[in-house]
């Protein structure tokens, strides 16, 4: 609405003429407009009710009861903490979906009950709670059970996991849904560490964000202890069917049975990623790096869960063509988990740096050829966020107040924050920005930061001692304006030379398909080649590379999703049933937006797209089911 406004007035003063004559009215519109923003502070985090600068929790100690039959954990969490202020009378925790059962206080060592409030919810942030802090507390228990609808929990029924006989559940608290699945202070701003012990069916393991102990009996009652202090959208857990194998001396993986050696062979490589990574960006804080392989219906590609990364299974590929995806969620064990946004509003600085070593990674263990293909489809995917995002979405420190901080996931955190990062370093040379990337990780490890206090961290440490080659004003305009400055780095690759040239003779005719060798391109190229074939192909053309090539039974889920995109827009019959396949087995969001979006433009695309959503929702997790019901049933 504001920003409606504002825009408005920027089109009205481009019109000199109109300016003449409504000069008074504009100047009141102006006024108004002014007065109606309240200035953005971004010390103070708008995604959360929370009072840590009254008092500043330090330590949780959960104990949870899984119920898979009632879809709800339920028991209590206790609180350490810090008082900051004088005469401080409550404790607020941030909450969505809860119900409080008690509260109590410790004093003197003895447990008393304590008054609380459950305010009524905000739409975005869901309901504060008020428990009562007694002067001499020095604990506070809240007892409370979670909802079906808790967003930040998935409950999957046994024929929703790979080995269809038990059933299972993870969590996903980023950005703002560690409160649906524990009341507390649920802001970046505040790291804690935590004990918990999970109590499950006995047939189930839990593990989580923690120290794990891979191969403990299948008891029903898990112990965990979290020693480093995180925010809390790295608290994390899953309880399934899982099994544990070792990948190197740090590295393994938790998974079910049925996947977990097709995941061990597609991830042995982590190992190395951790060790050059170290090298390059200074030690790994973590103790231990495992993955933990989720069923498809995750939402994410991955979740950088501390000691633990959330992983999607569509990223198994069989020929680690896919496994970038690795590199990225390691990556934020130094950009994000170590050293953290401050805000929802400084995703990009968890993101962005996030990006940029993920490059640097792929490049130390695949090659400069990778590098380059990488980068230049990250490249394509920002143009293509850029082309559709209104200009406000387009900007690395972004206004999400009164939104959903979700609404700022898009490739311009990533990849945008990734190529500003990649102008510095090409600007003062490699060398130079890894010695003051390897420092940032070290003068903020274990603290959050704001774009601001990165501006001003930059100042001192890149842009005066390298006049000539930084300026304030050009990284002021990264962040601050919307779009791709001009004369930014453009990311290239010769294998993708080879790719236009070859597609444009087929799609002129002068190459017959069959004479396409592609038997040797990587995954890469053929995203490539796909991604930029023109928007409408003849059926002829469609059904050619679908014989020659076999893409609508590819193995590879992102070919699968490019080649299914391009089946929608062309209206292509074949690949449908494919289609149909592809969209109740997987719920990971990138992969399946795109393609409802492109269904729902057409008349008969629409009618596909609700029949078959009706069938995959209730696989979906809840946060894909927020995106979807938009998108098909608007
Ligand atoms: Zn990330």
């Amino acid at each position: 609405m504001l920003r409606l406004t504002s825009r408005f007035i920027i089109l009205i003063r481009e019109n000199t003429m109109l300016r003449l004559i409504c000069s008074g009215l504009l100047s009141l519109i102006a006024t108004l407009a002014v007065a109606a923003t309240p200035k953005l502070d971004p010390s103070i985090d708008y995604h959360s009710q929370a009072n840590p600068h009254e008092v500043l929790t330090t330590h949780l100690t959960l104990d949870l009861s899984v119920s898979f039959k009632k879809q709800e954990l339920s028991g209590s969490v206790i609180f350490d903490f810090e008082r900051k202020a004088d005469k401080v009378s409550e404790l607020v925790l941030d909450t969505r979906d809860l119900t409080i059962v008690a509260a109590s206080a410790r004093v003197d060592g003895k447990w008393q009950k304590t008054g609380f409030k459950l305010e009524a919810p905000h739409t975005a942030l869901g309901a504060a709670l008020r428990v009562a802090l007694p002067a001499k507390a020095d604990q506070i228990k809240v007892q409370y059970r979670t909802s079906p609808k808790a967003s930040g929990l998935q409950w999957l029924t046994p024929e929703q996991t790979a080995g269809k006989k038990l059933p299972f559940l993870f969590t996903q608290a980023q950005a703002i849904h560690a409160r649906s699945f524990i009341p507390l202070q649920d802001t970046p701003q505040v790291r804690t560490t935590y004990d918990a012990i999970l109590r499950t069916p006995k047939n189930l393991r839990a593990v989580m964000s923690a120290e794990n102990t891979p191969n403990a009996d299948k008891t029903g009652e898990y112990r965990f202890h979290m020693p480093q202090a995180i925010p809390s959208y790295l608290i994390a857990l899953a309880v399934g069917d899982l099994e544990f194998k070792a990948m190197g001396a740090r590295t393994g993986v938790y998974a079910e049975a049925s996947i977990l050696d097709a995941a061990v062979a597609e991830f042995a490589d982590t190992e190395a990623m951790l060790e050059i990574t170290e090298k390059v960006y200074g030690p790994y804080s973590w103790g231990r790096y495992d993955l933990l392989i989720l069923p498809p219906s995750f939402p994410f590609g991955g979740m950088e869960n501390p000691r633990l990364s959330f992983i999607t299974p569509t990223v198994i590929a069989g020929d680690k063509s896919l496994v970038s995806l690795i590199a990225h969620e390691l990556a934020h064990s130094w950009s994000g988990n170590t050293v953290t946004n401050a805000t929802w509003r400084d995703l990009w600085l968890n993101e962005g740096h996030t990006t940029y070593l993920t490059y640097r990674i792929m490049e130390l263990i695949y090659g400069q050829k990778r590098f380059n293909m990488e980068s230049v489809l990250g490249y394509q995917d920002l143009q293509g966020d850029i082309a559709e995002l209104p200009a406000p979405y387009q900007l690395l420190a972004i206004d999400l107040r009164d939104k959903d901080p979700d609404d700022g996931f898009s490739n311009v955190p990533y990849e945008k924050g990734a190529l500003l990062l990649t102008e510095i370093e090409t600007k003062i040379g490699r060398a130079a920005f890894d010695a003051y990337l390897k420092q940032y990780f070290a003068d903020f490890a274990f603290s959050s930061l704001s774009t601001e206090a990165w501006l001003a961290y930059v100042d001192t440490h890149l842009v005066a001692k390298h006049p000539e080659q930084l300026s304030m004003q050009r990284l002021e305009q990264w962040i601050y304006q919307a779009g791709i400055p001009e004369g930014a780095p453009a990311p290239k690759s010769n294998a993708f030379s080879d790719i236009d040239q070859v597609r444009t003779q087929w799609l002129s005719g002068s190459l017959k398909s069959s004479d396409i060798k592609a038997a040797g391109w990587t995954v890469h190229e053929w995203l490539y080649f796909l991604n930029n074939l023109p928007a409408q192909l003849t059926e002829a053309q469609m059904l050619d590379l679908d014989t020659q090539f076999k893409l609508t039974g590819t193995g590879n889920n992102e070919i699968a999703h490019s080649w299914l995109l391009i089946a929608i827009n062309n209206n292509y019959q074949p690949a449908y049933s494919r289609l149909e396949n592809y969209l109740i087995q997987i719920g990971r969001r990138k992969l399946i937006t795109p393609l409802y979006k492109a269904l729902v433009a057409t008349p008969s695309g629409k009618v596909f797209a609700q029949r078959v959503y009706t069938s995959a929702r209730p696989g979906y997790h809840p946060l894909a089911q927020g995106t979807m019901d938009a998108i098909v049933n608007p």
